[in-house]
Parts: C-alpha cells; sequence; structure tokens
C-alpha cells in the first residue's frame, strides 16, 4: 500500500462496480418485475414519492397537499364510526405517512447505522407477517420455529461456533441480545439473582467499555445494577477499543476481593468509529486469571456486534486473489478486520442486527450462544407457565426469554435476505459501502482542516472534526494537541473553541450531498492521573446505504471546501 499511489487506491473496478449493479437491480430496487409485490397500488405510489429523493426540507411542500395532510394527521383523534370499504388503496394518511417516513433509499442517506431493507427481506417480512407465526411456543410458531433455527444454525456456521453446540433466538433488536447477554452472565454467576435481585448473597461487579453503545449502560440500569458503584467502564485506547491493561488491572481488582464478575461485554464495531475489541486476547485472560484465582463459574463474555457481526460474510473470502476486485485501499483494511472478526467465535454470546447492516427490515435481531446449555441458565421456574403444556415447554425457548410474545417477521426476513443474496451478495454490497467510506475518509484527509478520527478501524462510520482553516493549517496537529490532556485553561478554552466552530459550520450547512449527523463523543483525549478524559465531539456519516455513490461524496465535499476550493485542497481532487 504504501508505494500506491491514494487515488489509484480509491479507483473503482470495472468488474466490481458491475457485480454491484446487479446486486442493487435485482435486490434494492422495489422492481415489479423482479419483485411482483411492490406492484400494488399503495405500494407502487409510496416508492415512487421516496424515489424522488428530494432533499428534507422539500419533501413535505413537494406531497400533493402535505403541509395540510400533516395539519389533518396531527390534530385527529377520533377512530371512524363506520367502517371503510376496502378499495384496493391505502387510504390517505396511510400513504401519505409511508411516503414521508424518512426515505432511507435517498443516496444522500447516511445518518447513524439505519439503512433501507433489501427487496428479499421485506418480501419475508410480509410473507411472515401474513402467516403471523408466535415463536413463543411451538404450537404457535409451527414451521416457523425450524426457520427460526436454520437461521441459528447458519449464524453459527458463519461465524465458527459448533452448530451442533450453539444456539440463539430472535428478539427485539441490538439492545436486547446485549440485555440477554448481560442475563446469562448474571444468571450464571449469581444465581440467587433470579428470586432475590441483584447483590443479594455476593459482592459483584459488571464490566463492559467506555467506548460501548449506550444500551451496555440502560440495561444495567434495567437489571438493577448500581452503576455507579457496581459497573466498571474500562479505559479505550486512541482507537477507542478496550484497554487490555485496564481490563487485567480491574479484573485482578475484583477476583483479589472475592467480588464476582458475572459478565464482561465487548463491542465488535462500534457505532460512531467502528472500534473492535480483541475478543481472543480478553478470553485468554479471563481464563488464566479464573485459574489463577480458583473461580469456577467465568465471567459470561458478550460481544456487542450489531453491526459488526457482517464483518463474518468474508472469513471465506480469498484476499490474495480479490475475486470481486474491491480497490486496494478497501481491502487493506477489510482484511484487517476480517482477521479480528475471525476471533467472535471466542465469544460466549454475541448480538446480531439483521435490521442494520444486514439489510432486514425492522424489527429482526437475533442473539447467539456458543453453547446451549447457557440457556438452561436463563430459564424461570416452570410454575410461572401454566398455560402452557409441561411436555412441550422444553422445545421452545419459551421459559428462557424475556419476552412472552415473539413475532417471526424477523426471522422470515433474515432468511429471505441471507438466501437471496447469499455470501457473495453481501460481500459486494458491503464492499460497496466501505468503498464509499474510505474513499470519503482520503476526501476528508485531503482537505487539510479535518481530522478523521480512528481512521485504521476501517469501517463504515466515518467520524470527523473540522478546524477553522484560518487558525489551523495541519488537522493532524490541532487533534494531537486536542489529545494531550492539559490542566490550564488555555487548553480548556482552545479545544471548546474548536468544537463550537465545527458545531457552527454543521448547523449553517444543512443538508447536502450527505445527510451527516452530529456525536457528542466522537473522540476523547489522554487520561488524566485521576483516569478521567474530555470527550470530544464531532460529526459523522455513516455508509450502509446502497444507493450512495461518489456524486454525493464529492458534492458534500465541495461545499465544505466553500466558494475558494483551491484554497484549502491540499491533495489532487476527486479519484478516478
Ligand atoms: C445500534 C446498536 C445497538 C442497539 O441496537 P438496536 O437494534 O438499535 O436496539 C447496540 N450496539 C451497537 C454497537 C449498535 O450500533
Amino acid at each position: 500500500m504504501n508505494s500506491v499511489d491514494p487515488d489509484q487506491a480509491h479507483s473503482l473496478h470495472r468488474d466490481f462496480e458491475e457485480k454491484f449493479e446487479r446486486v442493487k437491480r435485482l435486490y434494492f430496487s422495489r422492481d415489479p418485475r423482479h419483485w411482483p409485490c411492490f406492484a400494488d397500488a399503495g405500494f407502487r405510489d409510496v416508492s415512487s414519492f421516496r424515489a424522488l429523493h428530494l432533499a428534507p426540507h422539500l419533501r413535505l411542500g413537494a406531497y400533493s397537499d402535505g403541509e395540510s395532510l400533516a395539519r389533518k394527521l396531527q390534530a385527529e383523534t377520533d377512530i371512524p364510526e363506520q367502517s371503510r370499504p376496502p378499495d384496493g388503496c391505502p387510504n390517505s394518511m396511510l400513504r401519505f405517512a409511508a411516503a414521508m417516513s424518512k426515505d432511507w433509499e435517498n443516496p444522500s442517506s447516511a445518518e447513524n447505522v439505519i439503512t433501507m431493507p433489501c427487496d428479499p427481506a421485506i418480501y419475508g417480512a410480509m410473507l411472515g407477517t401474513l402467516a403471523n407465526a408466535n415463536l413463543v411456543y411451538e404450537e404457535y410458531a409451527g414451521m416457523a420455529s425450524e426457520l427460526e433455527k436454520v437461521v441459528v444454525r447458519q449464524i453459527a456456521n458463519l461465524a465458527g461456533y459448533d452448530p451442533d453446540r450453539a444456539s440463539g433466538f430472535f428478539t427485539q433488536g441490538g439492545t436486547f441480545c446485549n440485555l440477554y447477554g448481560y442475563l446469562a452472565g448474571i444468571r450464571k454467576s449469581l444465581p440467587e439473582a433470579k428470586h432475590h435481585g441483584m447483590g443479594y448473597t455476593h459482592d459483584y461487579r459488571i464490566i463492559n467499555s467506555q467506548g460501548g453503545h449506550y444500551s451496555n449502560i440502560t440495561n444495567l440500569s434495567l437489571l438493577g445494577v448500581d452503576i455507579r458503584k457496581r459497573a466498571i467502564r474500562i479505559k479505550i485506547s486512541n482507537n477507542n477499543n478496550i484497554d487490555l491493561q485496564d481490563l487485567e488491572r480491574q479484573l485482578r481488582a475484583c477476583f483479589d476481593v472475592g467480588s464476582v464478575v458475572p459478565a464482561i461485554m465487548l463491542t465488535m464495531g462500534t457505532t460512531d468509529t467502528f472500534a473492535v475489541d480483541p475478543v481472543k486476547a480478553v478470553h485468554d485472560l479471563r481464563n488464566r486469571l479464573c485459574l489463577q484465582y480458583g473461580i469456577d463459574v467465568k465471567p459470561h463474555i458478550h460481544v456487542d456486534s450489531a453491526i459488526g457481526w457482517t464483518m463474518l460474510f468474508f472469513l471465506g473470502y480469498d484476499f490474495d486473489e480479490n475475486p470481486l476486485q474491491i480497490n486496494g485501499a478497501t481491502l487493506a483494511g477489510l482484511r484487517r478486520n476480517v482477521e479480528m472478526f475471525r476471533e467472535l467465535r471466542y465469544a460466549d454470546s454475541f448480538t446480531v442486527d439483521f435490521q442494520k447492516w444486514g439489510y432486514a427490515p425492522y424489527t429482526s435481531s437475533l442473539v447467539m450462544f456458543a453453547d446451549r446449555s447457557d440457556l438452561k441458565f436463563l430459564e424461570n421456574d416452570p410454575e410461572n407457565f401454566s398455560y402452557f403444556e409441561d411436555e412441550l415447554q422444553g422445545h421452545s425457548h419459551l421459559q428462557a426469554t424475556i419476552e412472552c410474545s415473539r413475532g417471526a417477521a424477523g426471522v422470515f426476513a433474515a432468511y429471505a435476505a441471507l438466501n437471496f443474496l447469499g455470501i457473495e451478495g453481501y460481500q459486494v454490497v458491503l464492499a460497496h459501502c466501505l468503498q464509499n467510506a474510505d474513499y470519503f475518509r482520503h476526501r476528508l484527509r485531503q482537505l487539510g482542516f479535518a481530522k478523521v478520527i480512528a481512521p485504521e478501524n476501517a469501517g463504515p462510520s466515518v467520524g470527523f472534526r473540522l478546524y477553522n482553516p484560518d487558525g489551523v493549517s495541519d488537522a493532524e496537529a490541532e487533534f494531537a494537541v486536542e489529545q494531550h490532556r492539559q490542566p490550564d485553561k488555555e487548553y480548556l478554552e482552545r479545544l471548546s473553541a474548536n468544537s463550537a466552530f465545527h458545531r457552527q459550520v454543521f448547523l449553517d450547512r444543512g443538508k447536502v450531498g450527505l445527510y451527516t449527523n452530529w456525536v457528542s463523543f466522537i473522540a476523547h483525549t489522554s487520561y488524566d492521573e485521576t483516569g478521567r478524559c474530555h470527550r470530544l465531539p464531532g460529526e459523522k456519516a455513516v455508509f450502509l446505504n446502497p444507493a450512495t455513490t461518489r456524486r454525493q461524496i464529492d458534492e458534500f465535499i465541495h461545499h465544505i471546501l466553500g466558494p475558494n476550493p483551491g484554497q484549502h485542497l491540499h491533495g489532487a481532487g476527486p479519484a478516478a
């Protein structure tokens, strides 16, 4: 890579583009010729309005009677007295609300880890909705529970879990998957918690990292954990992944005083900067310390891979041959990430959001367990389940789940997406997104006044800080100053002036080219001797959108350059 021209490394290969165009046409186009369900009159109306890809502030005005429909909708309070005979169309409000919901199909949509679902997943979800299987209990699910088991086996295989030993089930989003991870650890290590709550018999600490998603904390609150005193948030590196030395120090501190550690929550692919925690190193550390301290019930390691799991599609990719012709810049980052995701199989359980980078509609999330016997610990007492036949109870996850009813539309959606796209289809669309993210990083870096946060992480999320080009000529140097935490007032003033400048630029710009968003914690300073750091805000764009092309990226870059682009541009212009 070192000797390669950076523009060359980012160029798009014709073979790749052909493969991608095919995937986009067949699976992301709402085209009734491929998916006849989209020929329905209501679906067609809604899709064609959304396909205008209007800027957010223009959408309402462009919808016929939009302003008045919005006012009516906001004022609607009563259920109609009379029934309304079907006429083959949605009523005007249904159509309006669907058309005017956020248009993820817009090529500029890059806000957060949210996507348009793929056509087969929408179709699958419709079939699941039609069948209305309830996964709570075999009798209410029928064959749908076999379909759930298929997806669990497929993901087990993909991740390198033993499919005969592994288990898993679909639940309400990644947040719930993480909740199950914590709960499994708690029920294993603190068996009294099932009846007495937390901390009844044993002193304990639960461990996560400062780089984790907010559900890592909100779930603890839900579980009745004293977050200030019983949750230990491990420090993170400059790239936002877990600091192994701090983890070892904290684990030892717990074990030295006989405090139980039920769970360690890691993240592979953080939301804002795609930091990847090294799960094998944590697994080995845990095992070594448990041996040394004579701890029988080891801390349960759950990996929040809500977004990151999709890297598993590349575990079998031939990086030397590169059959898809992924460009050099993206191939290098992808290869590094894939090596780390090879370690996901060392997790005791992990989170899979099909509803994010898996291109399934909401809700479709799966929590996977390496060892099905861990589910035994989740089981509640049988006397709670009086209206289910005793002998059928063991056949489903009935007693182990937090939910009663579990909808199956997410299972049908996931199965359809996996089986129509296949591993190669996913590789193509994921690589397209990563090529966009890498190209955006490249263009930002050329500006000179933009600092790309944790570029080594090479994920779909691109976080950055923009500095005032009149005062800052070298963004890397300025960021280095910011990162080196100082006690003096001038330092703090410099941080807040920089952040305020970027915030103002962000607000003044509005949504142009790429619809980015603001994040109050995109990077952090070094830690001081009391272990504290400052959080630095910034802007982010997330490239999960198959519709995004370089046009939107170039437009965004062109716009932040302002009226006199030559003034700031350091490198070359757009890559070929
Ligand atoms: C989105 C996200 C979650 C939460 O998942 P939901 O499906 O939105 O509940 C958890 N962890 C990470 C890393 C995420 O990006």
